[in-house]
């Protein structure tokens, strides 16, 4: 065990499945020993959902009258979404990127099929991390189990080298041959290394150059020029949001400036405004409604991705007799109560949530949304953070990537690139890898 442990992490470090530690030292990225066994079905099932979750979230985004009336109560007391609100009334993007994750987790022990489906977490449509560190742990787990026959049914994972190639169809789209990458980013980064890694594939295969700032910085140091944006002498095609995503990215007004300058030009966004506005928790709550499906989806496409919808409500609504508030408060190990953030570590749980939700006025309940506590089946898994090996009962949590293409009419491409898995004790709330919660695995194909 002891030197398979440190084969493990030797291999992790030599190839780049690292991250900084809180403390800004380098470290390998939290890993798991055993990859997560899927059945070849549940594979397939997300997988296929993927570009129609995608095709909606693309409508939804671009809905500016929908996303207004569905997120005008949160607005009222969240200023966040507030302020995001008013950018996007103010300059209605039209073209851009998505690089989504669909998030799912999975029970085993509901009685009827139908319940059994992957249930979704979250889609995700801002500044979605491991894109580039999955590749060297899908190889890290190669290695380990290279003497097992086993190894070949691993799902080979590389959603990075599609990114790119994305990215490089957007670069030809805007046809500005010099022009650069602005990859907007967060003053101290822990996970450095996994956007360095794209930036260094973008280079290497399609001579596409990344200019990493602040908003700040891009406040200070940008400008339009007869709409396009420019920093420091460059015009930039595409902004690749790696932060921006929770109000501590905006600590001063410069910095919404910054993402205002952004907005204003014509430059590619990943994601635009409106996709990052229909990533909000109240959304998802009001596509699971029903008939909302059917609103921006082909009746057959609705009833494809409609069975992997948890319960979400808001806190007022009516479920069984009584309001969701009520249920919840009389049994929380059944409800997740969650604000219009991302990022990790906002939502709430038990005794917390039973707290939180005794002082909320009516106004602040509207920036909430309770969902229905997805309960999947613990397995055990060897969890390695920060070199310490320690075995653990453990769920995980399966992502799905997407690349698609929104050129402002029409969807130019839209494809599933990858995965992303998630493993972390069942005692565990929470889910993020670099929040401390979650370690990166592999899918293992069972029949
Ligand atoms: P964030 O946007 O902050 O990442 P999420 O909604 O994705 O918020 O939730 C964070 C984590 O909390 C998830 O990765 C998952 O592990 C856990 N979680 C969220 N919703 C549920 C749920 N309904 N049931 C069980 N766990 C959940
Ligand atoms: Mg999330």
């Amino acid at each position: 065990m002891m030197n398979r442990l440190q084969d493990a992490i030797d291999f992790a470090l030599t190839n780049g499945l690292i991250k900084y530690n809180p403390q800004f030292k380098l470290t390998h990225a939290p890993f798991s020993l055993e990859p997560f066994s899927i059945t070849s079905d549940r594979l397939n099932a997300i997988r296929e959902s993927t570009p129609v979750f995608n095709e909606l979230m693309i409508h939804v985004g671009k809905d500016t009258d929908f996303l207004n009336e569905s997120l005008e109560k949160a607005a009222k007391t969240d200023g966040f979404i507030r302020r995001l609100l008013q950018i996007l009334n103010l300059h209605k993007g039209s073209h851009h990127l998505q690089i989504s994750r669909n998030d799912f987790l999975f029970t085993e022990d509901a009685e009827s099929p139908e319940d059994n489906f992957p249930k979704q977490v979250e889609f995700n449509t801002i500044s979605n991390s491991f894109i580039f560190l999955t590749k060297p742990a899908f190889l890290l787990h190669r290695y380990i189990y290279s003497e097992d026959p086993e190894v070949e049914r691993l799902v080979f994972n590389d959603p990075c080298e599609e990114a790119v190639d994305a990215i490089a169809e957007v670069f030809e789209y805007y046809g500005k041959p010099d022009a650069r990458l602005l990859m907007v980013i967060q003053q101290e980064e822990q996970n450095l290394f996994d956007q360095r890694g794209l930036e260094y594939r973008l280079l290497e295969k399609y001579g596409i150059h990344t200019v990493r700032k602040t908003m700040g910085e891009v406040a200070r140091q940008g400008s339009l020029k007869d709409g396009h944006l420019r920093i420091e002498g460059d015009t930039i095609a595409l902004v690749y949001y790696r932060a921006a995503y929770t109000p501590n990215d905006y600590r001063q007004e410069e910095d919404w400036k910054g993402r205002e300058l952004i907005e204003a030009s014509s430059a590619v966004t990943c994601p635009s405004v409106g996709m990052q506005l229909a990533g909000a928790k109240k959304i998802q709550e009001i596509l699971g409604k029903p008939g909302m499906l059917e609103r921006f989806l082909s009746a057959e496409k609705a009833a494809g991705i409609r069975s992997s919808f948890a319960g979400m409500y808001s806190l007022d609504e009516e479920v069984q007799g009584k309001t969701a508030l009520q249920l919840a408060l009389e049994s929380p190990q059944d409800f997740v109560l969650k604000p219009q953030r991302e990022g990790g570590g906002n939502n709430l749980y038990s005794k917390e949530m039973v707290e939180h939700l005794k002082t909320l006025t009516n106004d602040q309940k509207e920036a909430y949304i309770l969902m229905e506590r997805i309960k999947a089946t613990p397995t055990p898994s060897m969890l390695v953070v920060d070199t310490v090996a320690e075995n653990r009962d453990c769920i995980s949590e399966v992502g799905r990537y997407a690349a698609c293409f929104f050129d402002g009419s029409s969807i130019r491409f839209n494809r599933d690139i990858g995965y992303l898995v998630r493993t972390k004790a069942a005692d565990i709330d929470e889910g993020g890898v670099c929040a401390g919660y979650a370690c990166l695995n592999n899918l293992k194909v069972v029949w």
